[in-house]
C-alpha cells in the first residue's frame, strides 16, 4: 500500500525551511492527520525514483524517539514526505523562556536515544541535528525528524546549501574545505551539544552578528561554548562539554553518552513533559506564534 496525493486533504502551512514547506494534511482513507513535507529538487525521474526507494527503509523504522514515516512519492520535481503530525512543532518555538534542567535532561535523553536508534537499527547518521529538527507532540514526547536516510537525497540537498550550516562540527568544516564527504557519528554529537546549549539558553551560542566566515572560524579555532554553570548542574555542564570536545576522535558516542551520570539521572526522574510542552506552546502562541492547528480538531 502506498500513500498518494489524491488521498490528502491539504490544510495549513506548519512551517518552511531551507528545502521546502511542511503542511498539515488529513489522510482521508485512514483518518490520520499527517505532516506533509514538500522538497523541491532539480533531478531527473530516475533520481527521484531512487529517493523514494531509499526512503522505503523508513517503514521499518519504528521508535518512540523518531517521527513516524507514512510514505513518500514524487510529483514533477518535488518529493513529498508524509510523517507523523507533531502538534507543538519544533523545539525552537518552545525554548525562549529558557528550559529547566530536568526538562532539558529529558529532551537530551530522547534525542540521544533517537540518534542511537538511527545508528544501530538503520546504520544512519542524522547529519542535521538542530532545534528545528526536534519535534514535540501534545503528549510531551520528543522525537527526531529530517535525518539522512537517502544517499541520493543527501547528495542533492548538500549541493543546494553549502557553508551556512553553523551546527557543523569543527572537523566537518575542514572536510568541507577539502571537499570530503566524511560525516561521522561524532559530527552529530557536536551538533547535539550546540543544540542543548541553544535550547537551554534560548539562543544559538556563537555570535551571529559576524560573518559566516568568522562564525566558522570561531567553531574551528575558538573555545567551544558551554552551558551556563550558574544555572545548570556540574553533571549537565560536563555532559555538554563532552559533546563539544573539539577533537572528533575523543568525542564520546551514544553508548558512552547514555551511561553519563546526567543521562542516568534523566532516565530515573519523573518529569511532567506534557505540562511543560503545553505551557511552552501556549507561551509561543501568546507571543504571536503561528497557531499550528486552529482549534485542536479530532477527526
Ligand atoms: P527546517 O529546515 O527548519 O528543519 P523544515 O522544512 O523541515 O525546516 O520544517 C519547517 C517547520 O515545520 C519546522 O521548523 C517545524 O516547526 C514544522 N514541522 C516540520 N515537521 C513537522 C511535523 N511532522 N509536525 C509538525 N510540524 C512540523
Amino acid at each position: 500500500y502506498s500513500i498518494t496525493m489524491k488521498e490528502m486533504e491539504v490544510l495549513e502551512v506548519l512551517g518552511s525551511g531551507q528545502y521546502g514547506t511542511v503542511r498539515r494534511v488529513y489522510h482521508r482513507p485512514t483518518c490520520v492527520p499527517m505532516a506533509l513535507k514538500e522538497i523541491r529538487l532539480e533531478l531527473n525521474q530516475q533520481a527521484l525514483r531512487q529517493i523514494i526507494m531509499e526512503l522505503d527503509v523508513l517503514h521499518k523504522a519504528r521508535s518512540p524517539y523518531i517521527v513516524d514515516f507514512y510514505g513518500a512519492f514524487f510529483i514533477e520535481s518535488c518529493v513529498y514526505y508524509c510523517m507523523e503530525f507533531m502538534e507543538y512543532g519544533s523545539l525552537d518555538r518552545l525554548y525562549p523562556a529558557g528550559i529547566p534542567e530536568d526538562i532539558l535532561g529529558k529532551i537530551t535523553l530522547s534525542t540521544v536515544k533517537g540518534l542511537r536508534f538511527l545508528k544501530d537499527e538503520l546504520n544512519v547518521i542524522h547529519r542535521d541535528v538542530k532545534p528545528t529538527n526536534i519535534l514535540v507532540n501534545k503528549r510531551g514526547e520528543v522525537k527526531l525528524c529530517d535525518f539522512g536516510v537517502s544517499g541520493q537525497l543527501n547528495q542533492s540537498l548538500a549541493k543546494t546549501h553549502v557553508g551556512c550550516q553553523s551546527y557543523m562540527a569543527p572537523e566537518r568544516i575542514f572536510d568541507a574545505e577539502d571537499g570530503l564527504q566524511g560525516y561521522t557519528i561524532q559530527s552529530d554529537v557536536w551538533s547535539l551539544g550546540l543544540t542543548i546549549i541553544e535550547v537551554a539558553t534560548g539562543r544559538y551560542p556563537y555570535d551571529t552578528s559576524t560573518s559566516v566566515f568568522e562564525q566558522l572560524n570561531a567553531i574551528v579555532h575558538g573555545e567551544p561554548p558551554k552551558l551556563p554553570e550558574s544555572r545548570y548542574s556540574p553533571r549537565a555542564c560536563d555532559f555538554v562539554a563532552r559533546c563539544l570536545t573539539k577533537l572528533a576522535s575523543v568525542r564520546p558516542v551514544y553508548p558512552e553518552l547514555l551511561e553519563h551520570p546526567w543521562m542516568v539521572e534523566a532516565e530515573e526522574k519523573d518529569v511532567d513533559m506534557e505540562d511543560w510542552a503545553a505551557r511552552s506552546y501556549n507561551l509561543y502562541l501568546a507571543r504571536g506564534g503561528n497557531r499550528l492547528v486552529a482549534p485542536l480538531v479530532d477527526y
